[in-house]
């Protein structure tokens, strides 16, 4: 049963399993300074504004656009001033809705290296999955550790490969109320059912670029833990405690150190199990 599971989990798309359940609507709602929540129930999306237009963290399904964009423009801000989109990872959930998002906007839109075939394939080329959606150029490569700049806010592109051969965790110093906050949004350290860490012969440095990925997260300082998905970082529990005041729930250093050490742990864990040929 487990390894039909397994194969059942490995053909199926990312997307056809779960699209409906992860792709309602959900509050818009402000994170801290500029940075803002306008995803699906379970999808992330984050627009961070600008006086020289904003930023869109992650297109989701070409489906969850329009849900996108009726978030942005809930919260007061027009969908076409998106001048630059940014996505966590190349996998359906993430990305399949960037060409519509680049149609709508006119956005450039910047892809970690080894992302890029994997995106402007529409899904081909993945090491794991076989996903097609629309296939999407792009207009800027990034590299590890480049910043993307608009309107005085400042990203940096950190490679946490593994999940994808150029999955992105994005990082941003954000001023709220006088101080200033380290912004963390996580791309993926998930191993998800079917990924090959021996002997992958796709990605022969899957174990290898996992492995770097947890130093890098352990190494970034966190103040606001945010992830590709609200589940990473509990966003429905938080925005429901931000409803009734107090202090920001998004500020979460120890939430953010406590998921990745559980998450290395079940890396290891799955390593391990496979390395034992199991
Ligand atoms: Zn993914």
């Amino acid at each position: 049963m487990f390894r039909l599971l397994l194969l059942l989990a490995a053909t199926l798309s990312l997307g056809n399993a779960a699209n409906s359940a992860w792709n309602q609507p959900f509050p818009p709602h402000k994170v801290i300074g500029n940075v803002y929540y306008v995803g699906t129930s379970e999808l992330s999306s984050f627009l961070i504004t600008t006086s020289e237009g904003h930023i869109l963290i992650n297109s989701s399904f070409e489906e969850s656009v329009p849900i996108i964009r009726a978030a942005v423009e809930k919260l007061g801000f027009k969908f076409s001033d998106i001048k630059i989109l940014l996505i966590s990872h190349a996998h359906d959930d993430h990305t399949a809705g960037s060409a519509l998002v680049k149609k709508l906007t006119g956005a450039k839109f910047m892809v970690m290296d080894a992302d890029v075939p994997v995106v402007e394939g529409g899904g081909q080329g993945d090491f794991n999955y076989n996903s097609k959606w629309a296939p999407t150029k792009v207009d800027r490569v990034l590299h590890d550790g480049d910043t993307v700049a608009l309107g005085g806010t400042i990203l940096i592109a950190h490679k946490t490969a593994g999940h994808t051969k150029g999955c992105t965790t994005w990082t941003l110093k954000v001023p709220d109320g006088g101080k200033n906050y380290d912004v963390v949004v996580v791309g993926s350290p998930n191993v998800n059912p079917g990924f090959k860490l021996v002997n992958n012969t796709k990605y022969p440095q899957i174990a290898e670029d996992y492995a770097k990925s947890f130093r890098v997260w352990k190494s970034l300082p966190c103040d606001v833990f945010l992830g590709a998905h609200g589940n990473y970082y509990g966003m429905q529990e938080k925005y429901k405690k931000m409803q009734s005041g107090g202090g920001n729930p998004f500020i979460d250093p120890a939430g953010y150190r406590a998921y990745i050490a559980e998450k290395q742990q079940a890396y290891e864990t799955n390593l391990e199990r496979q390395r034992a040929g199991k």
